[in-house]
This record gives C-alpha cells, sequence and structure tokens, in this order.
C-alpha cells in the first residue's frame, strides 16, 4: 500500500525526541504559552526569514487575526482566489469583510494576478494570496498591483512552509503571512496550531493582542479580543519537528522530479508547472486528468492512495450560492472534476514512488 499520508512513519522516525518532548511539557506543566512556546516563535520566525511571529490555535484563526489586525474599513472586499480551501475566504467573512473570488493560473495552481486586477474596486483593501499546494504565489505582480491601489497582501501559507519566492521564504513578502500545524501539514502538530508571522512589529504586536484577550500583561486588556493560542504541548512538538523539516522539503522535491520526469510522456495526464525562481514545498503533487475518477480507482485497485484537492471550487459550495453572479470565476469549477493528487511526502520511499508511477502509466495501457 503507497499511503498519501503517513504520520505513523514520521513519528517512528523521531520518537525518542517526540516523546522526550511531551514528557517535559507535562513535567514542567508548561501546557499554555512556557519555554517551549517561547523558543518556537522565534524559531520559526527565523525559519520563515521574518522578524516577528506569533503562536496561534489554528491556521483559520491566524488568517482571522491577521485581517482584524490590518484594521481594514468594515466590509471591504478582499480578493481570494476560488481554488483554494474554505478557510481563505471564511476568514474574510468572519472579519466583517466581504469575499471576491477570482481566477487561479492553470499551470502553477496559484493566484491569477491578471484577474485579480480586473476585480479591483474602489472598495478592495487586500488580497489573500494562497501558496496553494505548496507553490508561491507571483508576489512581485500581486506586490505592484497592492501599491498601485493602496492594497494589503495577506499571504495564506498553510500550505507552504518553507517555500522560497525569488529567494525569501513566504510569510513575510507581503504584509503578514500565516501558518496552520494541522496535522497532515508539511510541518504539523499533534493537534491544531498555527502562526501568524510579519516584520511590522506594530502588527505583530496587535496579532499578540487579539490572540490573547487584547492584552499584554495579565490582566490589562486594552480591547477585547480572543483566545487562539498555541499550547504548549503543540510547540514542543513543532520544536522537535522543524529540524527536520527543511530534508522533509527536499524529500518532497525529489519525489516530484521523479514523477515529473517519468509521467511526461503519459498520454492525457496534466502535470503541474513550477513557476521560475521559487522552492516548491510540495505539500500536494496535483495533477489532472480527463478521466479523473477511473484513475483514481485504477490506482487504488493498484493499493496507491490519492486525494482530491479540491472537489468542490469555492464558488460552487452552498456556504458561497449568495455570492454567486455572472462574474463569477468558472475555471476552479471547471477543472475540480479533473484534479488528482498523487502521493506526497517524506514518508515515500523509491520503492514507493516506483510503484505509483507504474501505476498511473499502466492506465489505459
Ligand atoms: C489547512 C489550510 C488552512 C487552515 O488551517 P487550519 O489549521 O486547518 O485551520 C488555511 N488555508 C489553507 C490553504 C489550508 O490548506
Amino acid at each position: 500500500m503507497v499511503k498519501f499520508l503517513d504520520l505513523g512513519s514520521q513519528y517512528r522516525s523521531i520518537r525518542s525526541d517526540i516523546d522526550a518532548a511531551i514528557s517535559r511539557t507535562i513535567e514542567a506543566s508548561s501546557f499554555i504559552g512556557g519555554p517551549d512556546l517561547r523558543a518556537f516563535e522565534p524559531a520559526f520566525a527565523a525559519f520563515q526569514q521574518s522578524a516577528n511571529c506569533i503562536g496561534v490555535g489554528n491556521g483559520t484563526d491566524a488568517i482571522e487575526i491577521a485581517i482584524e489586525a490590518l484594521d481594514l474599513p468594515p466590509g471591504s472586499e478582499i480578493i481570494v482566489p476560488a481554488n483554494s480551501f474554505i478557510a481563505s475566504s471564511e476568514a474574510v467573512t468572519r472579519s466583517g469583510h466581504r469575499v471576491v473570488f477570482c481566477e487561479h493560473d492553470p499551470q502553477t495552481y496559484t493566484i491569477d494576478s491578471a484577474d485579480v486586477a480586473r476585480r479591483i474596486t474602489p472598495r478592495t483593501a487586500a488580497i489573500i494570496a494562497v501558496h496553494l499546494y505548496g507553490q508561491p504565489c507571483d508576489m512581485d505582480a500581486l506586490r505592484a498591483l497592492a501599491d498601485q491601489h493602496g492594497l494589503r497582501i495577506i499571504e495564506d501559507g498553510a500550505q507552504a512552509h518553507g517555500a522560497e519566492y525569488r529567494g525569501r521564504r513566504v510569510g513575510a513578502i507581503g504584509d503578514i503571512g500565516t501558518f496552520s500545524f494541522y496535522p497532515g501539514k508539511n510541518l504539523g502538530a499533534y493537534g491544531d496550531g498555527g502562526a501568524i508571522v510579519t516584520d511590522n512589529a506594530a502588527l505583530a504586536r496587535r496579532c499578540r493582542m487579539i490572540a490573547n484577550h487584547g492584552r499584554i500583561a495579565k490582566y490589562d486588556h486594552e480591547f477585547e479580543g480572543r483566545n487562539s493560542r498555541l499550547d504548549g504541548m503543540q510547540a514542543a512538538i513543532l520544536n522537535a519537528k522543524l529540524p527536520q523539516l527543511n530534508g522533509w522539503i527536499e524529500r518532497r522535491n525529489a519525489v516530484a522530479r521523479r514523477y515529473l520526469a517519468e509521467l511526461a510522456d503519459v498520454p492525457d495526464l496534466v502535470l503541474p508547472v513550477t513557476a521560475p525562481a521559487v522552492r516548491h514545498a510540495y505539500h500536494l503533487f496535483v495533477v489532472r486528468h480527463p478521466r479523473r475518477d477511473a484513475l483514481q480507482a485504477h490506482l487504488r485497485e493498484r493499493d496507491v492512495e490519492t486525494g482530491i484537492h479540491y472537489p468542490i471550487a469555492l464558488p460552487d459550495l452552498d456556504a458561497y450560492r449568495a455570492y454567486r453572479t455572472p462574474q463569477t470565476p468558472t475555471l476552479a469549477s471547471t477543472t475540480a472534476a479533473t484534479l488528482l493528487s498523487l502521493p506526497m511526502g517524506e514518508h515515500l520511499e523509491d520503492g514507493d514512488v516506483d510503484a505509483v508511477i507504474a501505476a498511473v502509466k499502466s492506465f489505459g495501457a
């Protein structure tokens, strides 16, 4: 069986570090805050090449808190790619703003900056740059639009820890960046977790206060915030995993290179394209095939697990029924039925990759 995700094998490869981290947290009763959180925040800031990091409860809260900290006019329009996970748009609505969906680039699957340009109105205040599947967005193009129209850029890096755009790690390229440590992400906790990074110290301070009941010290609440914290146990686990992350991303890239080289000639199979000057984090390796369901069934029969990211484009979800207009993006809707995510991760051995390649090649042969 070639697994799509194998958190058990990752645990077995670093078991003593993880077990020590968990017992240390319990021994010290450092469940909220504590030394591991204090160590993790600067370590993750350094990893993402950002001046500040704030641990929060999960990746969705991270986006919501980042938007709130930007203090945009209520009811602002925020542009979000139609091809993403619902968290990217949910955080916009939850913080009192309006989602405006836009198209993605059909080759890289990240936000289509030309389409973003067409959707900017006087009410537009920000863009959510989702580094989807682990590939950085075209940040230069988005920065040019943001500068021209006075917009803020929030990077949704939930799938892109360690990814780089022109040699710079994602997160603090825009105004503020958010990450998820959901267990299946490239850097995953053993429960929920998230982080916000930014080079802007005032913005960082505001995020930290929002996430912790509007306070810095114990009972001096300057405003109402909320409770969204990265807990001590998760921080300890993330500290144990962070030194491995670069190696894991390199392994993902090695697997991707083999898929790209050895599946290049498979009829009707459309492989993903890596933009120039990026380091892709390959959270997911997403291909397209006109007979996706048959290909997925064929792989399942050969013991190869796959996924679909995402089966329904955001504008087609019931949650967004009321948003649909003749201008609603269509590309994510028309391609959703062709998307297939092949197994990807540091858990894959060379033999697993061989098996995936052979199984894909034998489809329709
Ligand atoms: C996983 C994910 C999130 C949300 O993260 P959670 O920690 O699950 O809340 C946000 N955006 C994208 C693109 C994601 O993949």
